[in-house]
């Protein structure tokens, strides 16, 4: 057996290249994280979860970092954790890379007629759960990650469209579905019908058109490139 030599970046000792470079890509971007914080006993399986982002806020979460596509063993780790902590959970597989290209779509191009129930279940590719596939521009594209909320609905593991989204409004860097621009917690009481945390009712928060995506801003490429290219010790530009 054979194993992986640890990787040193800010304070850290990381067991994987992969995630050390993913903690260039949050200092980059500014955003508070923590390596390993906790392990837990997920399903009575010790379980320690590589990154807590934005930890002791409302938009904390975890994140999985895997080099390959997910085993099942390990998205029902992730599911437990999700459930155990309240917490959400990504497992993210897909590269270090921007996850797609800039789009220039209308409402309906965007969804697609009907909206369907579609998922990218195993790395064969698509399953959808009704007859129709998902909108036409959505095919090329390669998902990037499984999402586990804390309520547990999704009955299966679906891997998603989930890419970092430089938001316009407060500036904060999250993962969103389809990189689009959506409810943003900077919105909380700009409506009556608002409450916070919640979905201010009927009203689209974001002015100008819809779909509006920001998973390629200047400042989301920059540190794409920057956790890319970050050089550790030795001198190693490894992967
Ligand atoms: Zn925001």
């Amino acid at each position: 057996m054979i194993q992986a030599i640890e990787t040193r970046y800010a304070g850290c000792r990381f067991r994987s290249r992969l995630e050390a470079r993913w903690a260039v890509f949050f200092e980059t971007l500014g955003i508070p994280w923590e390596y390993e914080p906790q392990g837990y006993m997920v399903n009575g399986t010790p379980y320690l979860p590589d990154f807590l982002v934005y930890p002791n806020t409302e938009f904390a979460f975890w994140l999985e970092i895997k080099g390959v596509f997910p085993s099942e063993d390990e998205l029902a780790k992730a599911r437990g954790l999700a459930e155990g902590s309240g917490i959400p959970a990504y497992v993210y597989w897909a590269k270090l890379e921007p996850p797609a290209p800039d789009f220039a779509l209308t409402d309906s191009t965007y969804h697609g007629s009907p909206i369907n129930r579609y998922a990218w279940t195993n790395e064969s590719g698509w399953r959808s759960y009704y007859a129709k596939l998902p909108p036409p521009w959505q095919l090329e594209l390669t998902p990037t990650s499984f999402r586990f909320n804390p309520s547990g609905k999704a009955e299966k593991a679906e891997s998603g469209f989930w890419w970092w989204t430089d938001c316009p409004h407060c500036g904060r860097a999250l993962i969103k579905l389809n990189g689009q621009v959506g409810w943003c917690p900077s919105f909380d009481g700009r409506n009556s019908n608002s409450r916070p945390g919640a979905w201010p009712g009927k009203t689209w928060p974001v002015n100008g058109t819809y779909p509006r995506f920001a998973h390629r801003t200047q400042r989301l490429l920059a540190a794409y490139t920057a956790a890319r290219s970050a050089r550790f010790e030795h001198g190693e530009s490894g992967a």
